[in-house]
């Protein structure tokens, strides 16, 4: 294929629809290549000369101006990563592969440049006598802090060598999500109806459109995506189908050949630890946590620790209740990891009269996304309208989100459905992010899920769990859209990992609120509401199981923290590190890790939670104490309280240090109490 000319590259066009929106039919993916190469050497180019100004460093001069920098290529990459992850072909994946160790290498050239940094530091030693307002100063300390930790301040051959490592570790991530996503691909179970054993209407539903979108109408496909493959552990009567199903789930990027991730693993972990001993510190977990909230991996260990002794002892009590009905059944044999999904079912369907083929018609996507608006009606005042703007797929919708005076707040996209051209998982992205330095921007956010796709004409039903998945992801999309903050670098999510869950797992805790739950949980044939007695019994089952949930998550969370302590981790054989990890914390034998190393995107796919993924369970402490704030004025959508929240959390983006926004909300720092109750680990009791 020629390259495009860059006259007629749509990408490096001006972007004029609604909301910088680009023309995405005229978009191909052999214009991103050129694309990028222009963008990369304007950016090149504006920082070169902010390095170079003959001026005396100034705020003005120097950090605003790093700000407006990069603007068309923030565009072009925003857009192509939203593509890369929710609508990748194969065209895209090679793009990919070029262009990510092009931007370590950009990134590597601004960070490591030292007449830059010289001019940042010169400006930070002296920063007390620029008159900044607090919102400057926090800039002018994230610049300082981010330079000194890509290794700004090292002589050069350190510098250089950090360099190569950012290059093929950008590289290495690419593979690795690559590789989880060919053997997700690769890897459909293909059943006939006989082999249905057990599973509800909604489920065959799914199956069958999964088939049809896989070529092969008329059969069931059971994929790799997690609600695919949860639903049939949970539901699948054919044990032999259930192992057989779990098996491939588990060994995802560990089944030999080109996608196999263990060589990819042990490089990118020897790589890290270089890096962060390059940079000073012990460890990549000392050198990750350094500028995180927990600040130490021992804090983090230390919460970690707390609930881990008490979910072990939680998950064996429930492991025993699933073993004895096994036996009650007349079954001769021992819980499997693949059996516990399918008896914690049963088991929840007898001691709650509770199954989830009775509770999932009451969630309909659509209800649970209007449920996800109007609690943002009632605690900010926003509201959401269909918006008629172009987008990059069928399946995505965009509504338009206004304020309560009619302001406009930005633009926010809901692309739910999996599709085998979506990596797996879910997560909030940008086309544009909030600032108010080049005029007031408001931004383009997205949430992209991988629910079930039902077959033509049948509603999309959810999960409990799924619509949790939703509000979760919805709760980053506020943290995105109320932004309010002047400069890019510190707006919206923009914050340390370990405080980023917190406005995502603190709006799952509305889903649970009865107002929202009996307006909004209607029969899909019926319209009728959830009756009480349903809502009581799926609210009392809130604890049930959280044994085994809180062992697979904690898990994953001490063996991220001990595979990114080693200081020394040359020569790594990652299935023996993992399998060895997990016997000397006594991980339960039928219990697996919710995601085993070999496919664990968060650490590996990029690196967003490298050394993090305990963040979930960090920011988890500080929601259940920020929930309880609701709870004690006896309203879930206390007026003040939501003022508080949006000022200090939601709206605050990067402004303050994650303790001192938490403080500003709530008056004081949480304590764990609130999160063991919340988990039913707060006591002995088991259920
Ligand atoms: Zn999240």
């Amino acid at each position: 294929m020629s390259p495009t000319a860059a006259s007629d590259n749509p990408l490096l066009a001006d972007w004029t629809g609604e909301f910088g929106l680009p023309r995405f039919a005229a978009v191909k993916p052999e214009q991103f290549r050129p694309a990028f190469d222009a963008v990369l050497a304007a950016h090149r180019a504006e920082i070169d000369a902010i390095a170079a100004d003959q001026a005396a460093p100034s705020f003005d001069n120097t950090i605003v101006a790093l700000e407006r920098s990069g603007r068309a290529f923030e565009r072009v990459s925003n857009l192509f990563f939203v593509l890369a992850g929710a609508d990748t072909n194969d065209a895209i994946e090679a793009v990919e592969r070029e262009v990510s160790p092009l931007l370590a290498r950009h990134s590597s050239a601004t960070y490591l440049n030292r007449a830059l940094f010289a001019r940042i530091a010169d400006l930070y030693q002296r920063r007390n006598a620029l008159a900044l307002n607090p919102e400057q100063a926090r800039l002018l300390e994230r610049y300082h802090t981010r330079f000194v930790r890509a290794g700004a301040a090292l002589e050069k051959a350190a510098q250089e060598r950090l360099a190569a490592i950012n290059e093929r570790l950008a590289s290495l991530g690419t593979q690795f999500g690559q590789n989880v996503l060919a053997d997700e691909k690769s890897h459909a179970l293909l059943l006939d109806e006989a082999d249905l054993a057990g599973l509800p209407d909604f489920a065959r539903a799914a199956a069958r459109a999964a088939a049809e979108e896989r070529g092969q109408p008329g059969k069931y496909a059971v994929t790799l995506a997690r609600s695919s493959c949860e639903s049939f552990l949970q539901f699948s009567a054919r044990r032999d189908l259930r192992e057989k199903l779990f098996q491939a789930w588990i060994k995802r990027g560990e089944n030999g050949g080109a996608t196999d991730n263990r060589a990819v693993i042990a490089e990118m972990v020897a790589l890290r630890a270089e890096r962060a001993k390059l940079l000073g510190f012990a460890s990549f977990a000392d050198y990750r946590l350094d500028d995180q909230m927990a600040k130490t991996p021992a804090a983090a260990r230390k919460l970690l620790d707390e609930v881990w002794t008490r979910a072990r002892a939680k998950a064996a009590a429930e492991r025993d209740a699933l073993q004895d009905m096994i036996a009650a059944e007349g079954g001769n044999f021992a819980l499997a990891p693949h059996d516990w999904r399918y008896y914690a079912e049963k088991r929840r369907k007898a001691a709650f009269d509770l199954d989830e083929a009775e509770i999932k018609p009451y969630f309909q996507l659509d209800r649970m996304i209007e449920a996800a608006f109007d609690t943002a009606r009632r605690l900010f005042g926003l509201t959401f309208a269909p918006a008629e703007v172009p987008l990059y797929h069928p399946d995505a919708r965009a509504w338009r989100v206004n304020d309560a005076s009619g302001r406009e707040v930005g633009l926010f996209i809901g692309d739910y459905f999996a599709r085998s051209s979506k990596h797996s998982g879910a997560w909030m992205t940008s086309l544009r992010d909030q600032e108010k330095l080049a005029g007031d921007v408001t931004p383009v956010i997205l949430n992209i899920c991988n629910f079930a796709k039902p077959a033509a004409g049948e509603p999309a039903l959810l999960s409990f769990d799924d619509a949790r998945t939703l509000f979760h992801e919805f709760g980053h999309a506020l943290h995105g859209l109320l932004s309010n903050v002047t400069y890019p670098l510190l707006s919206g999510t923009a914050v340390p990992s370990d405080f980023v869950e917190l406005p995502s797992q603190l709006y799952e805790h509305w889903l649970e609120v009865p107002d929202i739950l009996k307006k909004y949980a209607r029969h899909c044939r019926t319209g009728e509401p959830m009756p009480q007695a349903l809502i009581d019994r799926l609210l009392a089952t809130r604890t049930f199981n959280q044994g085994f949930a809180t062992v697979e998550y904690t898990s994953c969370a001490l063996v991220d923290l001990d595979i990114h302590g080693l200081a020394e981790p040359a020569g790594l054989d990652v299935s023996e590190f993992e399998r060895r990890d997990l016997e000397r914390l006594a991980m339960p034998a039928e219990i697996v890790m919710r995601h085993r190393l070999p496919h664990f995107q968060h650490l590996f796919s990029g690196g967003g939670y490298a050394a993090a993924y305990y963040s979930y369970m960090w920011s988890e402490v500080l929601d259940a104490d920020a929930f309880a704030a609701f709870e004690e004025t006896g309203d879930a959508f206390d007026a003040e309280t939501a003022n508080r929240l949006r000022e200090f959390i939601y709206g605050a983006g990067n402004l303050r240090d994650p303790a001192e926004a938490y403080k500003g909300f709530r008056g004081r720092l949480p304590a764990v109490d609130a999160l063991l109750k919340k988990r039913g680990l707060a006591n002995s009791a088991a259920l």
